[in-house]
C-alpha cells in the first residue's frame, strides 16, 4: 500500500504532503525539556506526540535520526533575556551544584518517559556540552552583520533581519505589533529595540554557569542552542522541527532568524507543534495550584486526583486527542480513558483466542486502509483509536461466532491490530506485564530456595546459610516446613 503522509506545517499554516529531503532518511529535531523540575503533564504531551511521529515514520520505512535536546543552561526565568537561570535558581534554593540539578531531573525525565513507553531519541544533546558550537554561531551572525555587541553581551538585530526576511513568519506576527507587546520593564535595557534577543549574555558576578568568550565571561541565549545543535547533528537543512505550541514564539521564531542568517535559509522544511494541556479547563501552572506531576498521577498523591492513573492510561488519554487540539484533564475524562484502554487491551487479549473460519464476514483490506488513512491525515490518533474499537467489536463477534475470517485474512488482521496498537500507538498491557514479572520473580525465589535445600542435603551449611541470610536481607521471610519451605515478601 502506498502511504502518503500529510502533516500540518505551522510555517505555511497548511496541511502538506510530507516529502523528505533524502528519500529514505528523515531528520527530526524536537525541543526537549529544561531540566529544573519534576516531569509533569506538559512534558508528557510533546514526548508522546513526537514519539508517535517517530514510530510512524519508522513504520513507513524511513531511517529517522531523532534529536531531542536537554536545556541545561541559558533558559532564564519568564523566558526573557533578563532574570535568573532556571537551573541556577533551583540549585541555589536546594544548595546543589547546577549540574546536580541537571543530572537529577534528566534522570527523572528519562524514568517517566520510559514508563510512558516513549522511545529514546537517537541523540540527546545538552546545551552546556555545545558552548563552542554556539559561540561559533554568535561569531557567524556578528560577522554577517545581524548582531551587535553591548557591554559584553551580544544581541540579534531583529530590525535589520526583518528588512530582508519576515521576522514573525512562523507565529504570524510583524515587528510593529511586537514593539507594542514587548516592552522594557525598567526602560534601562541595553538592547537597541525591545524585540532584539540575546545570543550571548555577560554573566553577573553571582551567576554560576559561565564560560569564557571574546565578548565576556557569560552564557548563551536560550534560543541559540537549538540552532547550533540541529545544524551539528542534522545539517543546515533538515526535515521536521517540532515542539510545544508555547515554543512557537519567541523560541522557534528566533531559531529561524538565527539559522537563516547563518546558512542563508530556514533550517527545517516542516514545523509541527503540539497543543497545550489544561486541567479542569484551566491552564496548568504552579501559581494556579493545579500543577500535577507525573509521579502524582501514577501514585494518586495529589488532592486534585481521585485515584492513581497508570502510565498507559495517561498515554492513551493523550492519544485520544489529535495533537493539535487541546486536551483537558479531569478525573472524569481520565476514568473514561482508563475504561477505553482496558477495553482495547481486553480486545487484544481476545485476539489471541480467535480461530479462523471458512469464509470472511468483513473486509480486512478496507479496515486496514481506514487505519492508515487516519495516521496519514496529520497523525489523527483519535480516528485511528475509533477504528481500533471497531476492530475490537469484530474480535468479540468472532469469539461469539457471529463474525469470522479465513486463516489468511485473520493473519493479516492480527498483524495489523498488533502493529497499530503495540508498535505505532505503543500501548501495552500493564496488568499482563506486572503479573508476568511477579511470576518470574516467584520462580527465581523458588529456585534459590531449592538450591538451599540441596546444599543442606549435602551438608554444605555455609552455602545454605548464605542463601537464607541474603534473601532475608532483601526483605524475604523464609520458613522451613516439614515438606520444604515457605516464603513471603515482608
Ligand atoms: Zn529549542
Amino acid at each position: 500500500m502506498e502511504n502518503t503522509l500529510v502533516i500540518y506545517n505551522s510555517l505555511t499554516r497548511k496541511k502538506e504532503t510530507f516529502t523528505s529531503i533524502h528519500p529514505k532518511h528523515v531528520g527530526l529535531y524536537v525541543c526537549g525539556p529544561t531540566v529544573y523540575g519534576d516531569p509533569h503533564l506538559g512534558h508528557a504531551r510533546p514526548a508522546i506526540t513526537f514519539d508517535l511521529l517517530f514510530r510512524y515514520l519508522e513504520h513507513l520505512g524511513y531511517k529517522v535520526r531523532y534529536v531531542r535536546n536537554i536545556t541545561d543552561v541559558g533558559h532564564l526565568e519568564a523566558d526573557a533575556d533578563d532574570g535568573e537561570d532556571k537551573i541556577a535558581k533551583k540549585a541555589r534554593l536546594e544548595k546543589l551544584e547546577p549540574m546536580e540539578v541537571v543530572q537529577y531531573y534528566s534522570d527523572r525525565y528519562h524514568e517517566f518517559m520510559d514508563a510512558l513507553n516513549v522511545k529514546k531519541p537517537s541523540i540527546e544533546p545538552r546545551a552546556s556540552g555545545h558552548i563552542i558550537e554556539q559561540l561559533q554561531l554568535v561569531k557567524d551572525i556578528l560577522d554577517k552583520g545581524y548582531a551587535y555587541e553591548c557591554n559584553g553581551s551580544v544581541y540579534f538585530d531583529v530590525e535589520k533581519y526583518n528588512k530582508e526576511h519576515h521576522y514573525g513568519k512562523l507565529s504570524g506576527r510583524n515587528i510593529d505589533d511586537l514593539l507594542s507587546t514587548t516592552r522594557d520593564l525598567d526602560g534601562q535595557s541595553e538592547k537597541k529595540k525591545s524585540y532584539d534577543f540575546a545570543l550571548w549574555k555577560k554573566a553577573a558576578p553571582e551567576h554560576i554557569m559561565r564560560w569564557p568568550s571574546p565578548y565576556s565571561e557569560g552564557f548563551p541565549g536560550w534560543h541559540l542552542e537549538c540552532s547550533a545543535m540541529s545544524a551539528k547533528y542534522l545539517g543546515e537543512e533538515f526535515d521536521i522541527h517540532g515542539g510545544g505550541m508555547d515554543l512557537l514564539f519567541p523560541h522557534h521564531e528566533c531559531e529561524i532568524a538565527q539559522s537563516t542568517v547563518a546558512n542563508g535559509h530556514a533550517p527545517a522544511h516542516y514545523w509541527m507543534h503540539n497543543n497545550m494541556i489544561t486541567i479542569n479547563g484551566q491552564k496548568m501552572g504552579k501559581s494556579l495550584g493545579n500543577f500535577i506531576t507525573l509521579e502524582e498521577f501514577f501514585t494518586g498523591s495529589n488532592d486534585l486526583l481521585e485515584k492513581a492513573y497508570s502510565p498507559m492510561t495517561i498515554r492513551f488519554f493523550i492519544l485520544q486527542a489529535q495533537y493539535r487540539s487541546t486536551v483537558d484533564f479531569s478525573n472524569e475524562a481520565l476514568q473514561a480513558a482508563e475504561k477505553g484502554f482496558t477495553r482495547l487491551m481486553e480486545g487484544m487479549n481476545n485476539l489471541e483466542k480467535v480461530k479462523p473460519g471458512d469464509n470472511s464476514s468483513f473486509d480486512v483490506a478496507a479496515f486496514k486502509a481506514k487505519c492508515y488513512a487516519a495516521l496519514n491525515d496529520d497523525l489523527n490518533s483519535p480516528i485511528l483509536i475509533a477504528q481500533l474499537f471497531d476492530g475490537v467489536k469484530q474480535i468479540n463477534n468472532m469469539i461469539a461466532g457471529t463474525a469470522n475470517l479465513t486463516e489468511e485474512d485473520l493473519t493479516a488482521f492480527k498483524t495489523l491490530m498488533r502493529s497499530m496498537v503495540e508498535d505505532i500507538l505503543a500501548l501495552k498491557n500493564e496488568a499482563a506485564s506486572s503479573a508476568g514479572q511477579n511470576e518470574l520473580l516467584g520462580n527465581v525465589i523458588d529456585l534459590m530456595l531449592q538450591l538451599r535445600m540441596d546444599a543442606k542435603k549435602n551438608k554444605d551449611w555455609a552455602t545454605a546459610d548464605r542463601i537464607r541470610d541474603e534473601l532475608q536481607n532483601m526483605g524475604l521471610i523464609i520458613k522451613d516446613t516439614k515438606d520444604g519451605f515457605e516464603w513471603e515478601i515482608k
